[in-house]
């Protein structure tokens, strides 16, 4: 069972973030674990619960999520490289229903992932 949405209340202003990034369709943050020297999340506003929900409607949002995560990684410095991962359902370690794009970068990561 994933647990509640803290990021619609992350991005309502109900509880803090160290937010780095926001525009109408979705905002950016830094994660409050982090698993790399840099490690944001970027959400969007419309709550999806899961990957596994994305629709037609969904198409220009994505796309808008991946080029907010190009421009923040050029602007955050990780020109040599990074890594955006996106958790579907709790087998692949999703916690919060709320689909996000993490955006890791400042080290070297392995393949596979675990
Ligand atoms: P998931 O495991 O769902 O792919 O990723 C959820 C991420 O949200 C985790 O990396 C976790 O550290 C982060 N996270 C959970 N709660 C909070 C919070 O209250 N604030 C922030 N900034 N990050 C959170």
């Amino acid at each position: 069972m994933l647990a509640d949405n803290i990021f619609l209340k992350i991005a309502n202003k109900q509880i803090p973030a160290k937010i780095i990034y926001e525009d109408d369709l979705c905002l950016a943050f830094h994660d409050i674990n982090p698993q790399a020297p840099m490690h944001v999340l970027i959400i969007p506003r419309k709550v999806i619960a899961t990957h596994a929900e994305i629709s037609e409607v969904d198409r220009d949002l994505l796309g808008h999520l991946h080029l907010v995560a190009a421009k923040l990684a050029q602007q955050l410095g990780l020109q040599e490289g990074y890594r955006l991962v996106l958790n579907c359902k709790e087998l692949a370690g999703q916690t919060v229903p709320h689909l996000h794009l993490h955006l890791l970068g400042g080290r070297a990561f392995t393949w596979p992932p675990g």
